[in-house]
Parts: C-alpha cells; structure tokens; sequence
C-alpha cells in the first residue's frame, strides 16, 4: 500500500467512515469504495496514469504503456456514469498540494448520499 492510500485510509478511520478496499467486484477495483459500493473512490498516480500536470520524460514503451492504463481509466469511468455511481477521483499531485482540501471534497460527497 502506497503512503497516498494509506492517509485516505487513516482520515477515513478517524472520521468513522465506513469503507471497502479494493472491491473486486466493482469495475477497475476501486481503491475505495462506500455505502455498498454507490460511491467509489479511485486514487491515481500522476506518473501511472498519466496525468497532464507535468511533461513527462517518457520512451515508447512506456508511452504506450500509460496511455493503455489511461484509456482503461476512461472505459471504467463511463461504466461507473452508465451505472449511476458516484465516481471520483484524486490525482496524487492536487493531494499533494492541500490534502485536507481534497479529504474534505470526499466527505462533503460521502455526506450527501
Ligand atoms: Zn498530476
């Protein structure tokens, strides 16, 4: 488990939010998922998953690479809207800019379902 998902875990513990990790049955295997899986919460690394937030240096293999993970994260969202579940996501760089600001956006969309 990486640091990033390990605070979510921590502030959701804290918090006394119920979650899931890793629900298999769910498209993509969200990272977590809440109130028996009409929310679910994917946690993405910038590099991995190939985020515009920085020019990265990358050759061909893992150009392609990326861009497969990246095109995936795509089909597994519109399977998430067709289904009418909640979908968010957090991209490693804007929780690394103000953690409690991107906490605090998952719990104001927990509180309202
Ligand atoms: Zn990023």
């Amino acid at each position: 488990m990486s640091l990033f998902e390990k605070e979510f875990e921590d502030y959701f513990k804290k918090k006394k939010i119920k979650f899931k990790r890793n629900d298999r049955s769910l498209p993509g295997t969200p990272d977590f998922s809440f109130q028996n899986g009409a929310i679910v919460l994917f946690l993405h690394g910038c590099y991995w998953h190939g985020h515009n937030c920085k020019e990265w240096k990358l050759d061909n293999i893992w150009r392609s690479r990326i861009s497969v993970t990246a095109s995936k994260d795509i089909k597994i969202r519109e399977q998430y809207l067709e289904q009418g579940i909640k979908y968010i996501r957090c991209w490693e760089c804007e929780y690394k800019k103000n953690k409690d600001a991107q906490f605090k956006k998952i719990e104001y969309i927990l509180s309202r379902y």
